[in-house]
């Protein structure tokens, strides 16, 4: 069955072609589908028989709600959704001044195994389609009822090691026939993928890049990220000179902060020196604990901002949303699991 919602205009103008139809057909299928039709016979402009020709060869994804929790204390709301089959994946939606913001899943578990995050805990099951984030976007949207004008691809997974199917959402979810979320409010988090950093600063997309750093020495982020032993934080930091370079666009470290491993003032002024030249952004992050972690939040927050600061950096402290609801990093799923293992931690 061919999965029509990943498709673009273009792709499905070709389609409609090959299955022998007018191809203006596409636009009104597409149009459909980005408003979040379910089925064929929603749409009500195409003939039966094309409805039914394109219900036997095409499916259309369309994610069920398995949880739903909404904070009594500022209003985010986290989805657990089930996929056609049977796999979970998070969505956080997020209340902010400036709009609605969702925060979602590239992939179906992870693989890059940092040590503090729960996402990564039992491995990636599989990459998600461009189809399945749009549908995080689009029935978040749909069934909060809340118009949505930010997007950060900062749920499970990484997206640059979906990178195809990741642009090809990017795409969509940017199209004037569809949601027409400007890449200028989209964000994107990597763990430091380097070859996708530069595919990236090449496209010269206009989103936001957010590059996980949690470390600015090789040794304790190796220690803490794997993908660091493949991707030096070196290199990193010369991909991202060549990012701003090439693209104008200021890149935002994601640092969270882990007792007495990422917290002395020596590693602010290792940051300090690795950004000189660039106009780096590091967000502090204080660490959600984890239950299959060992590491602590750290107690020098304020402490390591100051010092950042001093070197003339950038800096804020993320404010944390959904604190009652495990709306962070994978938790939700995590205990889905555990609860259909039936070892739920308490
Ligand atoms: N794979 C991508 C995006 C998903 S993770 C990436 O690594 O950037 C989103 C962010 O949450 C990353 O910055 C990640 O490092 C951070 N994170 C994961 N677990 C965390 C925890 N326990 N506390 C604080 N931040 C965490």
């Amino acid at each position: 069955m061919v999965d029509i919602k990943s498709m673009n205009l273009e792709e499905m103008r070709t389609y409609f072609q090959e299955i022998g139809e007018p191809s203006f057909r596409a636009k009104q299928v597409f149009t459909w589908l980005h408003r979040g039709a379910r089925s064929f016979d929603e749409m009500s402009n195409l003939a039966k028989v094309l409805r039914c020709k394109l219900s036997q060869a095409c499916r259309i994804t369309v994610p069920t709600v398995a949880r739903k929790q909404e904070s009594r204390l500022d209003g985010t709301i986290k989805y657990l959704w089930e996929l056609q089959d049977g796999n979970c994946i998070e969505t956080v939606l997020m209340k902010y001044h400036h709009g609605n913001t969702v925060c979602i899943s590239s992939q179906v578990g992870c693989r890059m195994g940092c040590a503090f995050c729960a996402s990564t805990v039992a491995g990636r099951v599989r990459d998600l389609t461009a189809s399945e984030m749009l549908d995080q976007v689009l029935f978040t949207q749909l069934d909060s009822g809340r118009q949505i004008s930010n997007i950060v691809l900062m749920g499970i997974g990484e997206p640059l090691d979906n990178r195809d199917n990741v642009l090809k959402f990017l795409e969509l979810v940017n199209h004037h026939d569809g949601m027409n979320i400007g890449m200028r409010h989209i964000s994107l988090s990597t763990c430091g993928v380097i070859p996708g950093i530069e595919y990236l600063a090449q496209q010269h997309f206009q989103l936001t890049l957010s590059v996980s750093l949690h470390a600015p020495d090789s040794e304790t982020r190796s220690r803490i990220m794997p993908v660091n032993k493949k991707y030096d934080v070196e290199e990193l930091f010369a991909v991202c000179h060549r990012y701003f370079e090439m693209t104008g666009r200021r890149i935002s470290f994601e640092y969270a902060m882990i007792d007495g491993v990422n917290d002395h003032d020596w590693q602010a002024d290792l940051i300090a020196k690795r950004l000189a030249g660039m106009p780096g952004h590091v967000n502090l992050i204080p660490l959600n604990n984890v239950v299959e972690s060992p590491f602590k939040p750290s107690r020098r927050v304020a402490a390591f901002q100051k010092r950042l600061e001093s070197h003339g950096i950038a800096t804020t402290v993320r404010r944390s949303l959904g604190g009652d609801i495990d709306a962070s990093c994978g938790q939700l799923r995590r205990k889905a699991l555990e609860e259909k293992e039936g070892n739920s931690r308490q």
